[in-house]
């Protein structure tokens, strides 16, 4: 599909289906996008650096993209990082987008950053963000001694009472200072692919809850076929006061089980799949207040539009689909779940 501006129309109208009289004063909250160069796609949908030269740049696909989703309503994004490339691309976008003269601020959208490292990528090591976030958060220097400690000893600790402490334990000079960070992650744990060892994965993961303890900020948690580990060390580390299971693709036992750690779940496009049952059951569960909406696009594109790249102009899909499982109207999910994403992201 064509993610240029002369096809602004036509995507843009995936947002306006089903009669909507009162949209204009609708608006939605991607909670979790990912914009950065390399998941923008073009007319090919190519990605990766061997396509670059072929493509628009990224400047054009990106101002497409976000001038689609103003139009479907969706003004305010979280976009993601993976890693240290993506994580400071996605600063540096979120900076130029906030410019008076940015093709954001024209339509009236806004943006932010989350920094973190993947579990895929964990291998890497944490220390890999230390600049990024020295650079950003500076009046929370990596080197400073706030929750320090918590990565490394929590990893060890796991089963044990240990650190559970930590979160309640930092100082109270932890006051984000930032205006484009407001996450830390995406982290978390990903067994089905293994993509980084195991221990290195559970070592990234709680270093980054540590993270979000000292910055307080909001804990962007990756977690496939890793439920127990994941929620073994949520309880041995503490469970961040913004935490977030991003893209929940449990059940009903695993979204009670991350509600009652204090945990909010967010729902991508997984739950307009048909088969995704259990997943539209979790969703009936989560009370409104705990419940978040995102695309996580490139990826996890809506029904109908299976097949062609996500993009956060979609997300109004997500809430028609969260709204008839709960029986409330669109309106009342995209207000409350813009609320909760404004909550926990500090906004
Ligand atoms: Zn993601």
């Amino acid at each position: 599909m064509s993610l240029t501006g002369a096809n602004l129309g036509a995507t843009g109208s995936d947002g306006h289906q089903g009669g909507r009289p009162n949209d204009a004063v609708v608006e939605w909250f991607d909670s979790h996008c990912h914009l950065q160069s390399d998941y923008l796609a073009d007319e090919e949908g190519a990605g990766g650096q061997e396509a670059e030269t072929h493509r628009e740049p990224h400047a054009t696909r990106l101002a497409a993209t976000i001038a689609r989703a103003s139009e479907a309503g969706v003004t305010r994004m979280v976009c993601v990082g993976t890693d240290a490339t993506t994580s400071r691309e996605a600063v540096d976008l979120v900076r130029r987008m906030a410019r008076a003269d940015s093709v954001a601020t024209a339509v009236g959208v806004q943006m932010w950053a989350t920094v973190g490292l993947h579990p895929h990528d964990a291998i890497n090591g944490v220390e890999t963000l230390d600049s990024i976030l020295g650079a950003e958060l500076p009046d929370l220097g990596v080197g400073s001694d706030a929750g320090s400690a918590v990565g490394s000893d929590a990893v060890s600790a796991v089963g044990s009472d240990a650190v559970s402490a930590v979160g309640s334990d930092v100082g109270s000079d932890a006051n984000n200072p930032s205006t484009i960070v407001v996450g830390i992650g995406e982290c978390g744990l990903d067994y089905h692919y293994d993509h980084s060892p195991r221990d290195a994965q559970r070592a990234a993961f709680a270093a980054q809850i540590g993270l979000a303890f000292r910055h307080r900020l909001a804990l962007v948690i990756h977690t496939r076929e890793a439920w127990d580990d994941t929620i073994d060390i949520l309880v041995a580390t503490g469970v961040p006061e913004h935490t977030i299971i991003h893209c929940f693709t449990g059940g009903p036992e695993e979204a009670r089980r991350c509600l009652d750690l204090g945990a909010s779940l967010s729902f991508s496009g997984v739950v307009t799949f048909k088969t995704a049952v259990e997943v539209r059951e979790a969703a009936q569960i989560c009370p409104i207040d705990r419940l978040l909406i995102e695309t996580d696009s490139p990826f996890l594109t809506p029904a109908p539009h299976r097949g062609s790249p996500n993009e956060p102009a979609r997300v109004p899909l997500v809430g028609a689909t969260i709204a008839a499982v709960k029986g409330v109207s669109r309106e009342l999910v995209a207000e409350v779940s813009t609320r909760n994403a404004r909550a926990s992201f500090g906004l």
